[in-house]
């Protein structure tokens, strides 16, 4: 999947994108499965070379680009999510909402009681293992809902 010979088969069959999205775990259960910080900083290392090597196609790392972006991008700081029940969520991978857009705007559920609590008390930011720092910190996101 980081193979040069992989990358370079997609370049030429005219891929300009790729994605790839690191394992998140969403229960304590499987917090063990996602990778460790040496094995991300191999797949960084890897990923800095491809980027050298193929101007011609654009990289992206989820959640690991995170880390050059400024960190959690969820709640509206970047992105957030819509659930398929119309629930305005922080990210897929934090599952928490407290606004629905099949009745409110876009505008509203980006100011949701719940986003603004994550962007004004600086639960997106921080240090984090498992590549999540929702998932991390997933008590305080709790509270925040009342759970
Ligand atoms: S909630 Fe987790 S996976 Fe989603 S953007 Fe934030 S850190 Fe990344």
């Amino acid at each position: 999947m980081l193979s040069e010979e992989f990358i370079s088969s997609l370049s030429q069959r005219g891929c300009k994108a790729v994605i790839y999205v690191e394992y998140v775990p969403v229960t304590e259960e499987s917090q063990d499965l996602a990778i460790g910080d040496p094995e991300r900083e191999r797949f960084s290392s890897a990923l800095s070379d491809l980027r050298q090597n193929h101007p011609e196609i654009v990289f992206v790392s989820f959640p690991g680009d995170e880390k050059t972006s400024g960190g959690c991008i969820a709640a509206g700081r970047g992105f957030f999510h819509i659930n398929s029940h119309g629930g305005a969520e922080p990210c897929p991978f934090s599952p928490y909402s407290d606004i629905n857009v099949k009745t409110s705007s876009l505008k509203e559920a980006l100011s949701s009681p719940l986003f603004m609590a994550l962007q004004s008390q600086n639960i997106l930011s921080g240090d984090h293992v498992g590549g999540c720092v929702l998932f991390e910190k997933k008590d305080q996101v709790e509270a925040l809902l009342g759970n």
